[in-house]
This record gives structure tokens, C-alpha cells and sequence, in this order.
């Protein structure tokens, strides 16, 4: 039997990423903006794990922190058990050709004057994995994998749709043979006939390659959707972190269970009293001490004011952070 720790692709600990938001006339009077601010969690091989929170919540920073397109401020990223910070540049390498990303706005990721045929092949070249026509051979492969047809390698990404672009952007991490992809809400920018064709392709592809995902979104249905197990970000921090059954079905952070009150459920078996969550998304420059959440939360109490609750397992791959739960 493999060890678990092996299961893990991907592990992260204490993960943080503080921009300088302003400099001040004075000698350190920096503003920081706490995007990310304490992360723990981690992502089962084949396994797709959503996070899910509002705009600028900080889940957008996780992605790209975890595939080291920018430097964490603090804490640790693993990939299959080892430390990214203690990798060679041979390793760093092979991670890179290993992770990919698909970002919602596929086009301002190609460069318009590629035809699709080297947009989507220039990672085989840059990688070493294949030139020439070998090269095209598996764009080729990658763009019928994702439902276009080979001939659209010779057309430039303008002469095709949002979807079909799309399409493409996913052609280009195909072609990598990637373990893991980052999905940063890689259907919000769609129509909604065109977001369900494009999620029943990144289905089909991750049963047909067992992929770990990140899937990164705003969207509560298009979460549930997808996901195995589910993350609930909020100004930076995990919240709560379930299964997706248990979170749907047994949300216990308050913030989770507006989340959930809000989305328009078809089935009324499902439906709860309906809570409107008061007040704004706090900035994430000089967050509220304590809970996060606490200046929006109904059952806040001193300590929440004062102390940030751990994000703490109840059981049953069921994690949340708040003071009340910890109570228990
Ligand atoms: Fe509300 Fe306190 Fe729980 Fe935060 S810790 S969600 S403020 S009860």
C-alpha cells in the first residue's frame, strides 16, 4: 500500500502572499494587501479540488503560487511530497512541463500573430519534448482531443470564439501530458450554453487522464459541478473545507451558509430560510482582527473580534474555521 503522503500531489502549509499595495513619503509606511494569508490544504492525485469565494478573496494567488509563477511571502509548497522551495533547476523544470494553468480570459494568453499551431505547440518545443512535424502530429492530437479540427492549427485564435479559444487553451495544456492543472474560472467569461460544453470537456478529460485539478471559481453550481472536495475562501483564508456532499448538504461556517443561501437551487427539498448576508467584502489591506468574517457575522462574539479560529478537523474530511464550531 502507498504511503499517503504520496497521494498527496499537492500539499500547501502556512501558505502566504502579501503585496506592497502603497509606499508612504515616510521610511516604512507600507501598505500591504494580505492576499493570501495563511493557507493550509492539499489536492489527492486525481482528485479535483474546488475553491470557491468572492472576488479578491485570494483564490486566484493560491493557483499561481502553487504553480510558482509567483513567490510565496510565507509557508511551503509540495508537489508528490517534496518541497518546491528545495528543487533544483532540473526539477523546477520537469514541474513546470508537469502543472499548467487555464486562465477565464484565453485570449490575452495567446499571442494574436500565432497561428494555433504554435501556440499550441510552442510548450513541446520549449519543453524538448518535439519539433517539426512530430510536433504538429501532437497538436494535431490535442485539438481533436478537445473537439476541434486539426485543420485549425493553420488559423489565428481571432478567427474562432470564446469557447473554441477556450478549447484551444486546454489543447495547449493537453499537449503537456500535465498531472495537474490549475482551472481559474476557466468558463466565467462564457455564455452559459457554451460554459456547460466546455465543463463536460475538462469532465471527460480529467475521467479520461485522472488530472488533479484546481478549480477556481466564483460560482457555487459550477463548483458543486465539478468538484470532489471544496475549499471556501474569504479575504485570504480557508474557511471551511469539506467533501462536496458534506458542504453542500452540511455547511457549518455562517459564511458558507450564506454562500449557499444565495444560489438559486432548483430542488426546493434543498432549499433553506433564506439569510441575507449585511456588509461589504472587507479589503484585504488591514483585514478586521480576529474572524475574518466577524463584522458580517450574526453570531460573533468577543473572542471573534480578537483570535482568528484554526481551521479545525471535526471529522469526515470536514475542516472549518470559527469560533462557534470549535466549541463543540
Ligand atoms: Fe462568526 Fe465568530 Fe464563527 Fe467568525 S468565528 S464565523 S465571527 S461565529
Amino acid at each position: 500500500m502507498r504511503s499517503k503522503a504520496v497521494t498527496k500531489m499537492v500539499e500547501v502549509r502556512g501558505l502566504k502572499k502579501h503585496f506592497i499595495a502603497e509606499r508612504g513619503l515616510f521610511f516604512g509606511s507600507k501598505k500591504w494587501i494580505l492576499a493570501v494569508d495563511g493557507v493550509d490544504f492539499h489536492i489527492e492525485k486525481g482528485e479535483i479540488f474546488g475553491l470557491v469565494g468572492e472576488s479578491g478573496c485570494g483564490k486566484s494567488t493560491v493557483g499561481k503560487l502553487i504553480l510558482g509563477l509567483w513567490k510565496p511571502t510565507a509557508g511551503r509548497i509540495y508537489s508528490d511530497g517534496q518541497d518546491i522551495a528545495d528543487m533544483d533547476g532540473g526539477e523546477l523544470r520537469k514541474l513546470r512541463r508537469r502543472m499548467s494553468i487555464v486562465y477565464q480570459h484565453p485570449y490575452s494568453s495567446f499571442n494574436p500573430r500565432m497561428l494555433v499551431r504554435d501556440i499550441v505547440g510552442r510548450p513541446l518545443v520549449t519543453f524538448g519534448i518535439a519539433k517539426g512535424r512530430e510536433k504538429d502530429e501532437l497538436v494535431a492530437k490535442a485539438l481533436k482531443e478537445v473537439g476541434l479540427n486539426p485543420e485549425h492549427m493553420f488559423r489565428y485564435p481571432h478567427e474562432f470564439s470564446g469557447g473554441q479559444q477556450q478549447r484551444i487553451a486546454v489543447a495547449r495544456v493537453l499537449a503537456l501530458n500535465p498531472d495537474f492543472v490549475v482551472l481559474d474560472e476557466p468558463t466565467s467569461a462564457l455564455d452559459m450554453s457554451v460554459q456547460a460544453h466546455i465543463l463536460n470537456l475538462l469532465s471527460h478529460l480529467h475521467q479520461k487522464y485522472n488530472f488533479s485539478y484546481l478549480f477556481i471559481s466564483h460560482d457555487l453550481n459550477v463548483i458543486e459541478h465539478m468538484s470532489d472536495r471544496i475549499g471556501v475562501m474569504y479575504v485570504g483564508k480557508l474557511l471551511e473545507v469539506a467533501t462536496k456532499e458534506e458542504l453542500y448538504k452540511n455547511p457549518l461556517h455562517p459564511y458558507t451558509r450564506f454562500l449557499l443561501d444565495a444560489v438559486l437551487v432548483p430542488n426546493p427539498r434543498r432549499r433553506r430560510k433564506h439569510e441575507i448576508l449585511k456588509g461589504e467584502v472587507p479589503s484585504p489591506i488591514n483585514p478586521p482582527p480576529g474572524c475574518r468574517f466577524h463584522p458580517r457575522c450574526p453570531y460573533a462574539t468577543d473572542i471573534c473580534r480578537k483570535e482568528f479560529p484554526e481551521l479545525l478537523d471535526i471529522g469526515g474530511k470536514h475542516q472549518v474555521a470559527c469560533h462557534l464550531v470549535s466549541r463543540k
